[in-house]
């Protein structure tokens, strides 16, 4: 029976005829023939339909129509799935057609059943203290790293990052351990001058919204770590993800980092429910930044606790290993040895729902070997990245 995705999203009453657009998705075996016919069998109820090929998999947007309850279009024979887009992410939605999205660089695989941590400084400014903190993470078990080299401030006379000295520091820091990174760009500009350099893109939350930005990042055709404006519902989330996809790059993490709300005792109001939420409307893996959440060292293992608890498929955790020296977000960074308890825990809680936390190589290529192998390992992996379904 082929499933109905949701309910039928609520007819506006002033447009009664106005039916919401859906996006039937085809079985992946249907031949030229069937696509023909369950055309066909659209144009009777008097609907446009216009084609789309999402990976490997034909679908049909189907807009217009009196008399096309998604429960009735899901019986057409050919019909794998019927995804009502409200919202206009085709691209998005039909990721939830082959079940969920691995996104994979390096050691680190996000999703289907793989759970990856991602760590490093807010900031990257000491090469000395960068390489000190990125063994402590790797050595604790994450398997990328994080640095921001352009960082993107509120206030103009705030320190603006170490710009392209500090992304050499990161790149030869991450070679040397074996380690993938991410840094965020926050210019398409950048995109063209350094973009070759980077494993992952880190697309921050004041950038969401930034499509040039996302259309030469997506070009890239590297993973895309595509962070949550501070204040955009979740819908506007995917609408910057499908402009992503739609430039053919499926390789979308997306990160919940926290939103504005009006109380005080955290930075950001880390908004857990989202991750079940998206996982139920879409097939990309989902991180949790429990570090901007919170705003104080102190909240971040419970809120990363949390988000593990409610099916993250990683999280990007602020580590450093002398917080009184950073120009950036001291109050949030993790003492290394408080982030090496946290991996434990989540290799635990990741244990406990049949998932598989992934660990970093113990020889990397031009590095020192971690100290000590552990238990619950990934499974070894190309360096490069890729995308399975
Ligand atoms: C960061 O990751 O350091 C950062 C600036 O995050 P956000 O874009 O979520 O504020
Ligand atoms: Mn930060």
């Amino acid at each position: 029976m082929p499933m109905v995705w949701g309910s039928n999203p609520p007819v506006d009453p002033r447009f009664p005829e106005a039916r919401p657009p859906v996006l039937i998705l085809l079985d992946p075996d249907a031949g030229p023939q069937q696509r023909a016919t369950v055309r066909d069998q659209l144009l009777r109820l008097d609907v446009t339909t216009d084609e789309v090929v999402v990976g490997a998999r034909h679908g049909l947007v189907v807009t217009g129509g009196t008399k096309r309850p998604a429960d009735s279009l899901a019986r057409i024979p050919g019909v794998a799935q019927v995804v009502p887009l409200a919202e206009a992410q085709t691209r998005v939605a039909a990721t939830l057609a082959d079940g969920p999205r691995t996104v994979q660089l390096g050691n680190a695989r996000f999703g289907g059943g793989h759970v990856s941590l991602i760590a490093g400084p807010c900031t990257v400014e000491d090469a000395d203290v960068l390489r000190q903190v990125a063994r402590a993470v790797r050595d604790a078990g994450a398997v990328a790293l994080r640095g921001g080299v352009f960082k993107v401030r509120t206030s103009p006379s705030s320190y603006q990052g170490g710009g392209r000295k500090a992304l050499d520091d990161l790149s030869a820091t991450a070679r040397e351990l074996g380690l993938p990174f991410f840094t965020e760009l926050t210019d398409p500009r950048q995109v063209a001058e350094v973009g070759e350099l980077v494993d992952g893109v880190q697309i921050g939350s004041r950038h969401m919204q930034n499509f040039p930005l996302l259309v030469e990042a997506a070009r890239l055709g590297k993973p895309i770590l595509l962070k949550r404006h501070m204040a955009a519902s979740a819908g506007e989330w995917l609408d910057a993800a499908e402009y992503v996809l739609r430039e053919g790059n499926e390789q979308v993490v997306l990160c919940e980092r926290g939103v504005k709300s009006s109380h005080r005792h955290v930075r950001n109001m880390l908004d857990v429910g989202v991750v079940p939420w998206l996982k139920q409307r879409m097939g990309l893996p989902v991180v949790v930044d429990p570090s901007h959440a919170a705003g104080d060292h102190r909240l971040v293992p419970a809120l990363a606790r949390a988000a593990i608890t409610a099916g993250a498929d990683g999280l990007l955790v602020e580590v450093h290993p002398c917080p009184e020296t950073t120009s950036c977000d001291a109050a949030q960074a993790l003492p290394p040895e408080v982030f090496a308890q946290l991996a434990a825990d989540v290799r635990q809680l990741v244990a406990m729902d049949g998932r598989t936390l992934c660990e970093p190589a113990d020889t990397p290529v031009n590095g020192s070997a971690r100290p000590a192998a552990r238990d619950a390992g990934g499974e070894p992996s190309a360096a490069s990245s890729a995308l399975e379904s």
